[in-house]
């Protein structure tokens, strides 16, 4: 039974200088959230991606993609069609290395806190293994409030939350663990910048 993968793609990131990575979630963030996805055909890339993508990359971030599948535990879908669908997306980015690593998890919940499963920070953890990043330099962009707790727990300084995906039916909660600029959970927090999507992330040049 598989219930985490990791894909690297570069593999030969200067490691000796700390670079501050941009994690983003995948589903309602880097492609469209269409519910529990495991068609490829379905796969459309959110707004304002490439040139966010793009802009990163040339300003010496990384890029890390940090998802949970459920899906595939909840048996709608298996690791194949994750693959698939994984596939699709990469060749829409279409550019290899704008991505430097994709991480994922089928856990169905989160019993702890370094769960891979978000809110835990198992996938956040992981990536410090492969890269060498500096998580207060680092910003972590999620539709889901789970995306963002998992960025304050894992020691992310700066958050994004967007209007797309989930990000609707979610900024109400996402407001309720806010104070002036800072989110809060548990005993940390984090700095939290509110967008309606990328591009506006972008333009506000948070990176
Ligand atoms: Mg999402």
């Amino acid at each position: 039974m598989r219930f985490k993968d990791l894909k690297i793609f570069q593999k030969n990131i200067n490691l000796d200088k700390q670079t501050p990575a941009l994690f983003l979630d995948r589903d309602g963030v880097l492609i469209k959230d269409n519910h529990y996805i495991s068609d490829p055909k379905r796969v459309k890339l959110e707004l304002g991606v490439m040139d966010l993508l793009r802009f990163a990359k040339k300003n010496g971030w990384i890029t890390i993609v940090i998802t949970n599948q459920s899906g595939i535990g909840r048996g709608y879908f298996n690791w194949a069609d994750y693959d698939d669908v994984t596939k699709k997306m990469l060749s829409e980015i279409s550019e290899s290395d704008l991505i430097a690593a994709i991480f994922a998890n089928s856990f169905v919940s989160s019993d702890s806190e370094n769960s891979w499963r978000k809110p835990g920070t198992g996938m956040i953890m992981e990536s410090l293994k492969y890269f060498n990043i500096n998580l207060q330099k680092s910003i972590l962009v999620g539709d889901r409030i789970t995306d963002l707790q998992s960025g304050v727990n894992a020691g992310i300084s700066n958050l994004v939350h967007l209007l797309t995906g989930h990000g609707m039916t979610e900024r109400e909660s996402v407001l309720k663990y806010m104070k002036n600029d800072f989110f809060y959970f548990k005993d940390k927090k984090s700095n939290i910048k509110l967008f309606d999507n990328l591009d506006e992330l972008l333009a506000s040049k948070s990176l």
